[in-house]
């Protein structure tokens, strides 16, 4: 059968090497990169994307310098003890059929550590530490690091290298007026802010010989005030081409921007463009990357000529497999990354190992192993949410009888409120994704069964999961039965009518998701994402400008209600908020003037609206309706009926997984993960 993906699976002849497809699995730092003891961990995790099918595989950043860690001891290319400790992730990638570069990275100003160093000492407003401005030799020393990285990386075993000059990071530094405000060769014009990048090009490829793959990956658009021009990132691309670089990469926006390039709201392929119009102005292969999280969406940018590659990084910790799929036409079958964040880019903000939520496994190759069961038992899974699905799917893989019931007409759980929630609509696709695992798994699937207690025990289960999630809290507010009074769960499944002033009691994940769907106006379908065009115009971006960062005034939809959120602590609204991600709910909501409330107390909800003390000052808010989002309780008494009664002494034995656990501090990667590590111990 023709591939509809003929693009994406075209192989690349770069002249000495040939890479399998157009997919490049793009850098990202997961915390397996710092310590010897994770190299094994690190080569298993690079490996199976390798088998996976992906063309081009990019490490996450290694420091050239001590300087350029991201913090103390951060992994750094440094000396040949450092290049040794490569051979196995180069060794097992390689044994797997795969190409493999390493990113090599000087932070610059964003090294959180005392030693840091940049082009000026401009301080970083996302980075409590200031930088030292680098003398010239300084430069000129740093130069000649990158091209022994570079050369140590080729002794490792690497197929090339990367060379991170984007996202604002210390090569970036230097070529935006915003932090080079240098005198020296190196600062002012614009030739000369280019003169570092194209320098460290030039000894990367002296270094390396002309067999060896450069991937520089350039900044498209700095999304900062004081970034470069529209002129000079296309002044900068024929210049790094000419140096010796053999594929430019893309990346879109700094660290610090204030506006949005990865998070799940962000339009698929939102940044295509840009890429497009660097294409036209070089003859070497460039890869376009943001947002691109399924074969369709790949195609579609590569079959319009846009790019020449395409760069997945979280997609690829979603699912390893994604190439071969696409390649079999499986598309879908691929686990989708839905752009959270959560447990990937959040992780590695707080210094932990980076992995997925909708796939634990990642990074975790060695230690979560779903390996065949030797002994099958019958499993009852109750409940289809995150925790149900998850377990239900990995404990069927592994040879159990599995039966999911759910006393909804579908499966998904909450995960089915989450997609309708205006640019979370990637959600749908772990629904879609786990739809297809229970088809192909033979998990055996009964909706609209709510069970009770004492149903199973007479059907021969060896074992029940009560996966059955949680219920919505109602907290004790004088008029909390009043009918102005709703539950988010009855907002969202559409089943009452909301007025147009609307105060929504709790500000957690739900209470701002919520807020989100309020603002703004009903779509003709939940699925249906913003339009790339409604939505660069909301953030200010405009690829044709030529302001310094590609920075316009945004131009905001009006919000279709009006809308207060409000909470009892007295801590910023949103301050929980995921650590990538948060920010961007609160500069949505602010943009839709939602009025945030802290350290309210509710009095009453009467005909007249919501009365509330704030510190000690009542307030009435004239609202037509009121939100309860006041956090969950777990639905736990299947199993503490279950477990409390002698009967089932000698019945199955009962496991107790994800918000009918515990509902504080629930969210979907726990309740995934639980379901996976119970299933690959059943
Ligand atoms: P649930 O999803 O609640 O599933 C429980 C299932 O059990 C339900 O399908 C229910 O019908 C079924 N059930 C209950 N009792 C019975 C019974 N007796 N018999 C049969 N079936 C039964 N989390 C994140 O991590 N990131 C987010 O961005 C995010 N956004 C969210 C947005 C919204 C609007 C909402 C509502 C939730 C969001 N969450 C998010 C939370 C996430 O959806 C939950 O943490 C997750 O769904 C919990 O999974 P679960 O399987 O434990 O429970
Ligand atoms: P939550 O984050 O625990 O927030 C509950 C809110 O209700 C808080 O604002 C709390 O604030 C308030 N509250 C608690 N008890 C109350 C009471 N008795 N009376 C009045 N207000 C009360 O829970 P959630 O918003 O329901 O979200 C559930 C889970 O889903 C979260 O843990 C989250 O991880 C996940 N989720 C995540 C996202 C995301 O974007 N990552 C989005 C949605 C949901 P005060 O106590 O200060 O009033
Ligand atoms: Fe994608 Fe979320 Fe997984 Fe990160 S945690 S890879 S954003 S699905």
């Amino acid at each position: 059968m023709a591939t509809p993906y003929p693009n994406l699976l075209a192989p690349l002849d770069l002249g000495f090497t040939t890479l399998a497809n157009r997919v490049v699995m793009g850098s990202m730092h997961t915390g397996l990169e710092d310590r010897l003891w994770h190299r094994k961990k690190l080569a298993a995790y690079f490996a199976e994307r390798a088998r996976g099918g992906v063309g081009l595989i990019i490490t996450g950043g290694f420091n050239p310098n001590r300087s350029g860690w991201f913090y103390p001891f951060s992994g750094s290319m440094i000396n040949m003890a450092d290049a040794l400790s490569h051979r196995i992730v180069t060794r097992e990638v390689h044994k797997a059929g795969g190409k493999i570069c390493m990113q090599l990275l000087h932070a610059g100003r964003y090294s959180y550590h005392p030693l840091s160093r940049s082009a000026s000492a401009i301080k970083s407003p996302i980075n409590p530490f200031k930088p030292k401005a680098m003398s010239t030799k300084e430069v000129e020393r740093t130069v000649k690091d990158f091209a022994r990285a570079a050369k140590l990386a080729k002794r490792a075993g690497y197929d090339g290298v990367e060379l991170m000059g984007s996202e604002g990071y210390l090569i970036n530094q230097f070529t935006a007026p915003r932090t080079n405000q240098r005198t020296d060769k190196y600062g002012g014009s614009s030739e000369n802010r280019r003169r570092f990048p194209v320098e460290i090009v030039e000894a990367v490829r002296k270094a390396c010989g002309k067999d060896f793959i450069v991937v520089f990956r350039m900044s498209m658009m700095d999304l900062v005030p004081g970034g470069s021009t529209r002129e000079e990132i296309l002044a900068l691309a024929p210049e790094l081409e000419k140096a010796g670089v053999t594929i430019l990469n893309s990346g879109i926006g700094w660290h610090e921007a204030r506006v949005p390039t990865i998070v799940t709201s962000v339009p698929r392929a939102a940044f295509a463009d840009l890429t497009a119009n660097v294409k036209d102005v070089v003859s070497i292969p460039v890869i376009a990357s943001n947002r691109i999280n399924m074969p369709d969406v790949a195609e579609g940018i590569l079959a319009s000529g846009k790019a020449d590659m395409v760069s997945m990084a979280r997609p690829m910790l979603a699912d390893a497999h994604w190439v071969n799929k696409a390649a079999a036409n499986q598309a879908d079958e691929i686990n989708t990354c839905i752009a959270c964040n959560q447990a990937c880019l959040d992780h590695t903000f707080k210094l932990q190992r980076a992995t997925c939520l909708v796939n634990p496994q990642a990074c975790f190759e060695t230690e979560l192993v779903y390996l065949k069961t030797r002994k099958p038992r019958k499993v009852a899974v109750v409940g289809a949410g995150p925790a149900g699905m998850s377990c239900a799917t990995i404990a069927a893989e592994r040879g159990h009888d599995v039966t999911l019931f759910d006393a909804d007409d579908r499966i998904g759980g909450q995960f089915n409120m989450a997609a309708r929630i205006p640019g979370k609509e990637e959600f749908w696709e772990t629904i879609r994704y786990f739809g297809k695992r229970i088809e192909k798994t033979g998990v055996k699937l009964v909706l609209g069964r709510r069970i009770e207690h004492g149903e199973l025990e007479k059907e021969g289960f060896d074992d029940v999961v009560i996966a059955t999630g949680v219920l919505p809290r109602k907290p004790p507010i004088d008029g909390v039965n009043h009918p102005k009074v709703v539950s988010y769960v009855d907002v969202l499944r559409g089943e009452v009518e909301v007025g147009n002033r609307v105060a929504l009691i709790g500000a957690g994940g739900i209470g701002f998701d919520v807020g989100e769907f309020l603002v703004h106006a009903k779509r003709a379908s939940y699925k249906d994402a913003q339009s790339t065009e409604s939505w660069l115009r909301e953030w200010g971006v405009d690829f044709s400008s030529d302001a310094p960062g590609g920075l316009e005034k945004p131009d905001v939809e009006p919000p279709v209600r009006e809308v207060y959120l409000l909470q009892r602590k007295t801590t910023s609204l949103g301050k929980d908020l995921g650590k990538t991600s948060g920010w961007v709910h609160r500069a949505v909501l602010q943009k839709k003037g939602v009025k945030m409330m802290k350290g309210c107390s509710y009095e009453k909800v009467d005909d007249q609206g919501l009365h509330i003390l704030q510190g000690d000052e009542p307030v009435l808010l004239e609202v037509d309706t009121v939100v309860l989002c006041a956090g969950q309780e777990s639905r736990k008494e299947l199993y503490e009926l279950a477990t409390a009664d002698k009967a089932t002494a000698k019945g199955p034995s009962y496991h107790l997984i994800g918000g009918a656990e515990l509902a504080a501090e629930l969210d979907a990667k726990r309740a995934i993960r639980q379901g996976a590590e119970l299933a690959a111990g059943l």
